[in-house]
């Protein structure tokens, strides 16, 4: 699985070499803030596993280097995995489009799937036969979609705002001039970037079902939480917001594989936020699958069918108590 992780982020690069992708790239790895104490003091115990998990030698930050790596804020120290990088997933997933297309796919939009058969699948436009299906709904997936979903994944909001681009005055009285994305040590976590247009981008989960109020509640929350994490930026001004769902398994590992007893279709769901990466990586392997060849890299824990979350459609009720409990873990010192 950890293998997977790393070779999801090298597929991702390499595909944006190989296609030429204008991403926005930047940041050297992912970096992680210490939000208390207590995470900064388990740093080199994290980096040793790192190191022996992934093969890589974090770098760990004491809270006074902060300001002088750019990385100022309320935080008590960082460690920084060389993993992975920052890009624009809108403009990632335009330039795979037209490499896809470019090699012959056709695309059908506005024409929702609303069942899947051994033949193909149907639209609400017509149907479509195919001798394989592959399903990628992830957070949007139905519960009938076909029935084998059913309570199998749980879609959660996520809620990210971008500021105006920020001068660099601005970003000298916040003390925070670092390239690098990051992310604190919450349970219900922030994670941010300065983007390469210099707009600040910040995020974090919210709620479990998406509605304009649910979305302006989200957007109100993640708002005042920026403000409190920058106050150097209480009045920037603030571009862009919006809201998406992320998927989730009950056993916290993505699923690829086959659908139990429907040979024809192959299904790929629950990044747990990190579907860029791991998207792209579980898209490949599903192409394998569906062509028949033998993926280079497929770990065990994929291939085990998700399973079912507990109260069936009524499931998302359970996430509100654990986000209230993640909260109040987050307050301790
Ligand atoms: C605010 C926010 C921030 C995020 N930040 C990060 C991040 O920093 N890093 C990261 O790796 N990931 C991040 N993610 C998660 C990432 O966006 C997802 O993991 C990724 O988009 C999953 O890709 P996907 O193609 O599997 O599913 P999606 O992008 O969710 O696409 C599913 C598609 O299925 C379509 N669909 C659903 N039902 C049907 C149907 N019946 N017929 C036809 N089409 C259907 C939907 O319209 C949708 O287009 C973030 C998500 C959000 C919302």
């Amino acid at each position: 699985w950890r293998l997977a992780e790393k070779a999801a982020v090298t597929l991702v690069d390499r595909l944006i070499c190989d296609l030429a992708l204008d991403v926005d790239r930047h940041s050297v790895g992912e970096t992680y803030l210490a939000h208390r104490p207590r995470h900064a003091g388990g740093f080199e115990k994290e980096a040793e596993a790192t190191q022996e998990n992934y093969g890589v030698a974090p770098e760990i930050l004491t809270q006074s280097q902060l300001s002088s790596a750019g990385l100022a804020g309320p935080f008590y120290g960082a460690m920084t995995t060389p993993i992975g990088f920052g890009l624009n997933p809108r403009k990632y997933v335009a330039g795979l489009y037209k490499g896809a297309f470019a090699a012959g796919t056709r695309f059908f939009d506005r024409s929702p799937v609303v069942q899947i058969n051994e033949k193909g699948v149907t639209t609400s436009q017509g149907h479509v036969k195919a001798d394989k299906v592959i399903l990628a709904t992830n957070g949007y997936s139905s519960e009938d979609i076909p029935d084998w979903m059913a309570g199998r994944y749980m879609p959660a909001q996520s809620t990210a705002i971008v500021t105006e681009p920020l001068s660099d005055t601005a970003l000298e009285a916040a003390g925070w001039t670092s390239d690098q994305m990051a992310y604190d040590s919450r349970r219900l976590l922030h994670y941010f970037r300065l983007m390469p247009d210099r707009r600040f981008l910040f995020g974090m989960r919210g709620g479990v079902f998406s509605s304009v109020s649910t979305e302006a509640v989200a957007r109100t929350k993640v708002v005042s939480d920026f403000r409190e994490m920058f106050p150097a930026w209480a009045k920037v001004g603030i571009s862009h917001a919006w809201s998406g769902m992320v998927c989730l398994a009950r056993g916290r590992v993505p699923f690829v594989g086959p659908v139990p007893n429907m040979p024809n279709v192959l299904a790929g769901f629950a990044y747990h936020g990190n579907g860029v990466a791991m998207g792209t990586f579980s898209g490949q392997l599903l192409a394998d699958m569906a062509l028949e060849r033998r993926p280079a890299l497929y770990p065990a824990a994929m291939h085990h069918p998700a399973r079912r979350f507990p109260l069936g459609r009524m499931r998302r009720a359970l996430v509100p108590p654990v986000y209230a409990a993640y909260h109040l873990s987050d307050l301790r010192r």
